[in-house]
């Protein structure tokens, strides 16, 4: 089983890299790839504890770029984190997105929620703050039942709080995932407000851009879905990953490596890339 979509605490896991590793070599991962958003920090750590449990390990990120106005977030697989172009691009994601918790934590003051209190919150768990801190922040503060809520009453899309960070253009992102010598995957192509149309448009600019995988399981997705979007990577000459998009043991229903078959005709990005571990490649 190989499982390239996943997050430690460096982002917004609920594990250590170490924790996640032992957890995949316990659900008889033989594949990983730890993807934490716009940060490598955890890779060190991922692979030492991915050498002691004989998990084969693939370093990742997953990196928020623009596209059009939406944010669109792309895996950077087998990427170098020495990369000297991608440490000063994480740098900078890193910065925008510490931009961005301000201004939403400005934004829940003036609602009347105790932003500056999020904010030192949010700032004293995490180096890389994402709205996932922020909302565990606001469930903690007894402000929303649960995160599901601090989403749809505040943090989402559309919602008075949402903040619509200034990531980087799409093209740009998968050069920096190039830099590093890595292979860009676009991850959960399903998951964005697009039309069928767009959706389309989006796969020819990401190959245009270098682009070489999509990631055509995500989680549960069902059989349907995933046939769908295998026909997509076919039909734009891209290689598919697939990954649990794991996030911490809460979420009973999302478990590390619990993946879809790959439909026939599908390349696995992993074919003659090393690892070993999949019965369909
Ligand atoms: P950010 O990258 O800071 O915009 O945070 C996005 C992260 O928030 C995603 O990677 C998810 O882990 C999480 N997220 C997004 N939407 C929801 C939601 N409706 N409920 C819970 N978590 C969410
Ligand atoms: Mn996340
Ligand atoms: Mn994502
Ligand atoms: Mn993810």
């Amino acid at each position: 089983m190989i499982d390239l979509h996943s997050h430690s605490d460096r982002s917004d896991g609920a594990l250590p890299p170490a924790g996640l590793l032992a957890l995949a070599a316990a659900n008889g991962v033989l594949g990983l790839a730890l993807t934490d958003h716009d940060t490598t920090a955890g890779l060190d750590e991922a692979a030492a504890a991915a050498r002691s449990h004989g998990v084969e390990f693939v370093p990742g990120t997953e990196i928020s770029a623009a596209w059009h106005s939406q944010t669109i977030h792309v895996l950077g697989l087998w990427i170098d984190p020495a990369c000297a172009v991608l440490r000063q691009a994480m740098a900078a994601q890193l910065d925008r997105r510490r931009r961005r918790l301000r201004a939403i934590c400005d934004l829940l003051s003036h609602k009347g929620l105790p932003g500056e209190r999020l904010h030192a919150m949010v700032e004293a768990r995490s180096e890389v703050p994402t709205r996932t801190h922020l909302a565990a922040a606001l469930v903690e503060e007894g402000c929303v039942r649960d995160a599901r809520d601090a989403f749809r009453l505040h943090l989402g899309r559309g919602r008075a709080a949402h903040v619509a960070a200034n990531w980087p253009p799409l093209d740009e992102v998968v050069g920096w995932i190039l830099a590093a010598g890595g292979i860009a995957s676009l991850a959960h192509p399903t998951r964005y407000a697009l039309s069928s149309t767009a959706l389309h448009r989006l796969l020819a600019d990401f190959v245009a851009a270098g682009g070489r995988s999509l990631e055509i399981a995500c989680g549960g997705n069902a059989a349907h879905h995933v046939g769908n979007c295998a026909a997509l990577a076919i039909r734009y000459g891209l290689e598919v990953s697939v990954g649990s998009d794991f996030h911490g043991p809460q979420l009973p229903w999302n478990p590390l490596g619990r993946l879809a078959k790959l439909p026939d005709g599908t390349t696995p990005v992993w074919r003659n890339r090393g690892l070993h571990g999949h019965r369909d490649g």
